[in-house]
């Protein structure tokens, strides 16, 4: 069964701070590509034309950032790559400083067994953000029983599945279509004619696709 650790912010009805303006100006502010609105980043990307941070006073120049400036900066990035609230990425912090390892791998992983980033790697979205639709609209089976919690953490054996009557969207449809040519981190497999995932191993630190640095996010948090 998958470990809910919290729910706060997740639950329909309750979402008030999630971030819901133009994500491209999440990637300006980071100063680089967090791939956010899946295809759309590999062919018509504004920061490829528009790299400055949003806002005047700061087009002008992009300061030179402090050691503190440079984890802050490291930190929001993981929290807009993986969309998760400010709260919520800090008991992920708490929870990964509990785990013995080190802590900004711990980290890491905890945000890499996310339901919604699981959904995403399995190729059954094209961003993280459409991946938590999917989640929260009702669309995904977690070991048979449909979850719409996207915080929600998978673990080792864990299968996510997709929900009978959403398998009669043409959403779906296209999926089946497509997802060949889609390929499974290896820690998980996807079986295509399924379209059912199954977490095959927890990831480790290696698995993490993002370009993040976990151990400036302790730091920024450690002071
Ligand atoms: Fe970021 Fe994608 Fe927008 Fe480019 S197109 S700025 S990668 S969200």
């Amino acid at each position: 069964m998958a470990v809910v650790l919290q729910k706060e912010g997740e639950c329909k009805g309750k979402e008030m701070a999630r971030y819901t303006g133009a994500v491209c100006r999440l990637c300006r502010r980071s100063g680089e590509k967090l791939f956010l609105k899946g295809s759309k980043c590999l062919t018509k990307c504004t920061l490829e034309k528009r790299s400055s941070p949003p806002g005047q006073q700061q087009r002008a120049r992009r300061r030179r950032l402090s050691d503190r400036g440079l984890q802050l900066r490291e930190k929001q990035k993981a929290r807009y790559t993986y969309g998760v609230l400010e709260k919520q990425f800090r008991r992920l912090f708490v929870e990964a400083s509990r785990m013995s390892g080190i802590t900004g791998e711990n980290l890491l992983v905890l945000l890499e067994r996310r339901l919604d980033n699981v959904v995403y790697r399995l190729g059954f979205a094209e961003s993280r953000p459409q991946a938590r639709q999917l989640v929260r609209h009702g669309h995904i089976m977690l070991n048979g029983h449909k979850t719409d919690i996207p915080s929600a953490l998978v673990r080792e054996g864990d299968t996510i599945g997709w929900r009978e009557a959403s398998s009669k969207t043409e959403y779906y449809k296209l999926l089946a279509e497509t997802v060949e040519s889609r390929s499974a981190p290896s820690w998980l497999a996807l079986d295509t004619k399924k379209l059912v995932g199954r977490v095959v191993s927890l990831p480790t630190a290696d698995d993490i696709e993002a370009k993040l640095d976990g151990k400036a996010i302790i730091e920024y948090y450690s002071r």
